[in-house]
C-alpha cells in the first residue's frame, strides 16, 4: 500500500539532540557511573542518542542538591508571587521553543508529530499557567477548636519529592508532578522513562533559563530497578510520585515502607470501560471510542494509539446498535492513516519500541487463539520500526485476556452486553478503576451510570478529556490520589496543626 512504501524514506526530525546528560543542581553533568544507554527512534530502530544513564550515586547527588535546595535555597523561602511568576515565564519559554519540544517528543516516543504540537506541548504550558496560578492561593485555614484555644492550619511543602514517569506522556506527565509540586514549593528529583528520556532535559533547561534556582528541579536518566528504585527507597526523599504499571507501583509502595515511610502517590493501569448505550449516536460513538475526531478542539488522546493507561479498552456495545457499531468500527479502523508521524495527516506512528510492539502482537495472537473474530489489522503494519495495524476485534468475551489485561496498543476489543444492571456489574468487575466512557442520549442511563461506575473518571458523551483543572487517578488497583486539578496540591503539602491557648477568650 501507498502507506507501508511512505516508511521507506524516514523524514528527518526538524530538531537536534542537545541535552543527553543528567541535571543535577543546575548543570548537565555526566552520570558518577560514566555509563550511557541508547535512546531509540521507534520509526526505525535505530540509535537517536546516547544518553547518560543515572544509578544510585546519581540519585545520591541528586537528593543532596534537592535537599540543600529545599533546606537552604531561596525556592520555598521566596514570595509565592515570585514562584509563581517562574513558572509563568516558563510556560512562555514552553510556548517559545513549542516545535522543538514536539519534534524532541515525537522522534522519541513515536507519536504523531501534530499531536505532540498542537495538544501535548501547548498542554505543557497550560498545566504550568494553571498551578502557577495556584501557587500563592495555598493557604490553611483557621479552626474553631472545642476549648480556649485558637487553632490555624499551615499548608507547608512536604520537602524533596521523588517523581518517576513512564514513556507514554513524557510531557504531561513531567508537568503534572512537577507543576504541583513547584507552585507549592518543593523541590524534586524526577526519573524520567528509559524510551523517552530526550524532551524532559530540554524543559529541564528552559526552567533554568525562566530563573528556577539551582537545585530545585534534577533530572535522573535511568532505569526502573536502578534508578527508579534508589528513588522509591530513598531515606532523604519526603514523597514519591509515580505512573506506570500496576506491577511495578505495588514495588514501589513496598520500597517506599520499607525505607522511610515516604508518602505515596500512584497512578497505574487501567482497563476502561466504554459503554455504547442502545441509544447512543453510533457514529459519534464509533468516532470517540476509536480515535481522536477533533485534532485541535477538547483533546483526544486516542490519537496515540491506545498507548494511554486510561484507554477505552473494553468497548461495550449495547445488542440493538452492536452490528452497525462493529461494521463501522472496523471501517474507520482500516482507514487510519499509520505512518511516520512527522508526515501530517498520521494518526498513528510507531508504538514506542520493541517490547510493546512483540507484547502487543502477542495479545493479538491471544484474541484470534481465543476466538475472538478478527475484523481488522491483526499484524505489523509495513516491515521496519515498530508499526502496528490498527486492529479490531468483536464476540469479544470477559474471561479473554484481551479483555482483562492493559494491552497499551492499537486494539480494539468489542462485547456485546443486554441491559444496563448487566454492563455495570460486567464494567465493574476488574481490578481496574481508572476511568470510564458512557454513550447515551437518555440522562437517566448517564446519571444511572455515572454513579454506578467505581472508576476515577467518567466521561459522558466524550473521553479522555483532560483539563489541567479536572482532576485524574484511579480507583481499586488503578492507584492512590489524584492528579491535576486542585486536588493535586495535597501530594506535596504537609498540614501543620498550630494551637495556641488563649487566658481570657472573649468568646
Ligand atoms: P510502562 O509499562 O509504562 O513502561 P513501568 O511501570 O514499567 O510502565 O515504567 C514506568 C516507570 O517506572 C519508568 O520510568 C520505569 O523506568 C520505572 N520503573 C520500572 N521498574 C521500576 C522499579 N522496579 N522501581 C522503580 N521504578 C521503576
Amino acid at each position: 500500500s501507498n502507506l507501508a512504501a511512505s516508511l521507506e524514506d524516514t523524514i528527518t526530525p526538524p530538531v537536534k539532540v542537545e541535552q543527553t546528560q543528567l541535571l543535577i543542581n543546575g548543570k548537565f553533568v555526566d552520570s558518577a557511573s560514566g555509563k550511557t544507554f541508547p535512546t531509540l527512534d521507534p520509526r526505525t530502530g535505530e540509535v537517536i542518542a546516547q544518553v547518560a544513564e543515572g544509578d544510585v550515586e546519581d540519585v545520591n547527588r541528586a537528593v543532596v542538591a534537592a535537599r540543600k535546595a529545599f533546606d537552604e535555597g531561596p525556592w520555598p523561602r521566596m514570595t509565592a508571587y515570585e514562584r509563581s511568576k517562574i513558572l509563568f515565564r516558563f510556560a512562555d519559554l514552553i510556548e517559545k521553543h513549542n516545535d522543538e519540544i514536539a519534534a524532541l517528543e515525537t522522534w522519541d516516543n513515536g507519536k504523531p508529530y501534530e499531536q505532540s504540537a498542537k495538544i501535548e506541548v501547548p498542554m505543557l504550558a497550560r498545566v504550568f499557567r494553571y498551578y502557577a496560578g495556584w501557587a500563592d492561593k495555598i493557604h490553611g485555614m483557621t479552626v474553631r477548636g472545642d476549648g480556649s484555644h485558637h487553632v490555624q492550619t499551615l499548608h507547608e511543602p512536604i520537602g524533596v519529592a521523588g517523581q518517576i514517569i513512564p514513556w507514554n506522556f513524557p510531557l504531561l506527565m513531567l508537568s503534572w508532578k512537577l507543576g504541583p509540586a513547584l507552585a507549592c514549593g518543593n523541590t524534586v528529583v524526577l526519573k524520567t522513562a528509559e524510551q523517552t528520556p530526550l524532551s524532559a532535559l530540554l524543559v529541564g533547561r528552559l526552567l533554568h533559563e525562566a530563573g528556577l534556582p539551582e537545585g530545585v528541579v534534577n533530572i535522573v536518566s535511568g532505569f526502573g530497578p536502578t534508578a527508579g528504585a534508589a528513588i522509591a527507597s530513598h531515606m532523604d526523599i519526603d514523597k514519591v510520585a509515580f505512573t506506570g504499571s500496576t506491577d511495578v507501583g505495588k514495588i514501589i509502595l513496598e520500597l517506599a515502607s520499607k525505607s522511610n515511610l515516604k508518602a505515596v502517590s500512584l497512578e497505574l493501569g487501567g482497563k476502561s470501560p466504554f459503554i455504547v448505550c442502545e441509544d447512543a449516536d453510533v457514529d459519534q460513538a464509533v468516532e470517540m471510542a476509536h480515535f481522536a475526531l477533533f485534532f485541535n478542539q477538547v483533546t483526544n488522546f486516542r490519537q496515540t494509539y491506545g498507548q494511554c493507561c486510561c484507554a477505552g479498552s473494553r468497548t461495550f456495545v449495547h445488542e440493538r446498535v452492536y452490528d452497525e457499531f462493529v461494521e463501522k468500527a472496523k471501517a474507520r479502523a482500516i482507514n487510519r492513516a499509520v505512518g511516520d508521524p512527522f508526515k501530517s495527516g498520521i494518526e498513528q506512528g510507531p508504538q514506542v519500541d520493541s517490547e510493546q510492539f512483540e507484547k502487543i502482537l502477542k495479545y493479538i495472537r491471544h484474541g484470534v487463539d481465543s476466538g475472538a473474530t478478527l475484523q481488522a489489522g491483526g499484524d505489523r503494519h509495513g516491515s521496519k520500526g515498530y508499526y502496528i495495524q490498527p486492529t479490531v476485534f468483536s464476540d469479544v468475551k470477559d474471561d479473554m485476556l484481551i479483555a482483562k489485561d492493559e494491552i497499551f496498543g492499537p486494539v480494539q476489543t468489542i462485547l456485546k452486553f443486554k441491559n444496563l444492571d448487566e454492563v455495570i456489574a460486567r464494567a465493574n468487575n476488574s481490578r481496574y478503576g481508572l476511568a470510564a466512557g458512557v454513550f447515551t442520549q437518555n440522562l437517566d442511563t448517564a446519571n444511572r451510570l455515572m454513579r454506578a461506575l467505581r472508576v476515577g473518571s467518567v466521561w459522558i458523551n466524550c473521553f479522555d478529556v483532560f483539563d489541567a483543572t479536572i482532576p485524574f487517578g484511579g480507583y481499586k488497583m488503578s492507584g492512590i490520589g489524584r492528579e491535576k486539578g486542585i486536588y493535586s496540591l495535597n501530594n506535596y503539602l504537609q498540614v501543620k496543626a498550630v494551637v495556641t491557648s488563649i487566658k481570657n477568650p472573649a468568646w
